[in-house]
């Protein structure tokens, strides 16, 4: 007997569905570009649970007469490909497998009215099986809710992050169609309670402004360019907005997000030496070509294109950015260290964020010393970065950034570990109003605690905003902004999970941005001091990142090389 046959169509469907609809947000992102299709002005969708509840979508678009609707949900069934033009697809959704993959794992209701019709009409379905249709009284458009998403599935779910992260995909999601749509109006609420409420516009500046906070609004230059086929048009922030992820690359090639990692580069590359090699800056660019020059059938999730002649659409976006870059007196420089923490807005010669590039290069060329019996009667600073000190065994080179870091981390750590707090915290003056993009807002909202324990004092201060009113007191002299925008980022990383270790990478952090730089000289004493503390430490040789705090030269190695022995 035969051992292999065909699954059953629903296991099937089961099957693909789960491959496609990978986390709620996904199954927000084709409800969302259904309604886009389906030219809609009004765009409402509520969240239950981070979606794993509820998810509503309410759109007052075309809208669906009977017979579609009962297509509708059917695998393969689509409006939008008529005969074999999927070269050149105009609408987002092209597929026709969305609403047939999302009801197979879930309890679907959709209920739909043409603007002519009298009444709507109302499909359930439970698994993908269809179980009733009748009329419905509702405005003209569409309302599809998906109840226990992944119900048919439950393996699925082990996969997901918290409840948080989960909803925080939909919130960047969102902002990302609502900046490519600003003439749709988008209401997103989660448990009830409105996230963001934004009115249709004409102007994309507006719609940038409301979602990403005044602060970026105010440090982005316009971008405006064309060449040949290709148009693009958008805002670029200054070097002071970058961030350590492509989490604020907001792409989009003929209104579609894409995440395209040769375009993020080309824009990156345009900055040359004004941002750090692991920083991206901001960037907000809307490409727009023949729809004949773009592949959107290259990835499941419709997430990455294919451009036609590509290299010349990145050399022109290249182009555009360092053009509005020179425009704007940013050009590449070689600013100094110093300078730039002096500022305390530069972010060049940040450890924290060269850290782990130097840890995936796995070579250590060094010898990192076990060695703590330094003679410090005597110490050298050689240029301004390095301490060089007697040992009994011979002598001891001493990275004086990456040495202070490790100190400030451990007496950060044991303040932290016995308070669960830094003690020093300054109240600031005037305080701080800090004004947030909304997905950066819901970041810092949902760790206000460890904020809070770590010396800060934010308040809720309207829409998006917190006021900032006390800081560790080391950073009262720092530019508030840019730290906690750079807390954010960091927070935002998905690879730290559990809140200690948050707080560890957040101490690691500000230990980074307190320590004695490279560059800033140093006088006997302080040479001294700092090799003493050193010494104290309980992890001396290497820094909060992993980067050696000292090499060992001992006498022996010294004799070999001068053939002494
Ligand atoms: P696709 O979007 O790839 O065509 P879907 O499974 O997402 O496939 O949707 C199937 C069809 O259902 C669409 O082609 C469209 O005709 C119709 N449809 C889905 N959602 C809506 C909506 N919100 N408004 C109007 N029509 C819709
Ligand atoms: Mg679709």
């Amino acid at each position: 007997m035969s051992k292999i046959h065909l699954l059953p169509p629903e296991i099937i469907a089961r099957i693909a569905a789960g491959e496609v609809i990978e986390r709620p947000a996904y199954a927000v992102k084709e409800l969302l570009e259904n309604s886009i299709d389906a030219v809609s002005t009004a765009i409402t969708i509520q969240i239950v649970d981070a979606g794993l509840t509820k998810i509503t979508v309410i759109d007052n678009g075309d809208g669906m007469d009977k017979e579609d609707l009962l297509e509708s949900f059917r695998p393969h069934t689509t409006s939008k490909i008529i005969g074999d033009t999927l070269h050149s697809i105009k609408t987002l959704g092209f597929r026709g497998e969305a609403l047939s993959s999302i009801a197979a794992i879930s309890n679907m209701t959709i209920a739909s009215r043409i603007k002519y019709a009298e009444t709507g009409i109302q499909v359930t379905l439970t698994a993908g099986v269809f179980m009733q249709v009748s009329p419905i009284g509702m405005p003209p458009g569409t309302v599809v809710t998906v109840e226990n998403l992944f119900y048919t599935v439950p393996a699925r779910k082990k996969f997901l992050k918290s409840t948080r992260t989960e909803f925080r995909h939909i919130v960047d999601l969102v902002t990302h169609y609502a900046l490519s749509h600003p003439h749709i109006h988008f209401t997103l609420t989660h448990n009830k309670k409105i996230i963001l409420d934004l009115t249709a516009t004409t102007d994309t500046l507006e719609r940038v402004k409301s979602l990403l906070g005044n602060h970026t609004f105010t440090n982005l230059i316009p971008v405006k360019y064309q060449d040949g086929y290709v148009k693009l048009s958008g805002f670029v922030g200054k070097p002071q907005l970058a961030t350590y992820t492509l989490d604020k690359h907001y792409l989009f090639v003929n209104k579609r997000k894409v995440g395209d990692r040769l375009i993020s580069q080309a824009i990156k590359e345009s900055y040359g030496n004004l941002l750090e090699s692991t920083a991206y800056p901001i960037a907000i660019i809307f490409l727009e070509m023949p729809f004949e020059m773009v592949d959107v059938n290259v990835h499941p999730r419709k997430e990455q294109i294919a451009i036609h002649e590509g290299k010349v659409v990145y050399d022109t976006l290249s182009k555009a950015v360092s053009q509005t870059l020179t425009d704007h007196n940013l050009t590449f420089h070689n600013a100094s260290w110093k300078e730039d923490f002096s500022e305390g807005v530069g972010r060049k010669g940040n450890m924290g964020a060269f850290a782990p590039q130097l840890l995936r290069e796995s070579v250590t060329p060094w010898t990192i010393s076990q060695e703590k019996d330094f003679f410090v009667d005597q110490v050298f600073q050689i240029n301004n970065l390095y301490i060089v000190a007697q040992s009994s065994k011979g002598l001891f080179i001493v990275d004086q950034h990456a040495a202070h870091e490790r100190i400030l981390y451990e007496q950060y750590e044991d303040e932290y570990r016995k308070q669960q707090k830094i003690i020093a915290t300054k109240h600031l003056k005037k305080g701080v109003l800090l004004d947030l993009s909304i997905a950066d807002f819901q970041v810092v909202q949902e760790n206000l605690k460890l904020f809070t324990n770590l010396g800060f004092l934010l308040e809720e201060f309207g829409t998006n905003k917190f006021m900032i009113s006390a800081v560790p007191q080391l950073f009262e002299n720092r530019n508030i902004e840019v730290l906690i925008q750079e807390i954010i980022d960091d927070i935002r990383d998905e690879r730290v999970k559990n809140i200690d270790n948050r707080a560890k990478r957040m101490l690691s952090y500000l230990a980074c941005r307190s320590a004695i730089m490279a560059g800033d000289p140093l006088t006997q004493a302080e040479g001294k001091n700092l090799i003493e503390k050193l010494q104290t430490c309980q992890l001396l040789y290497t820094c909060p990142h992993g980067r050696p705090t000292m090499i060992e030269l001992k006498a022996t190695e010294l004799d070999k090389w001068f053939k002494r022995s």
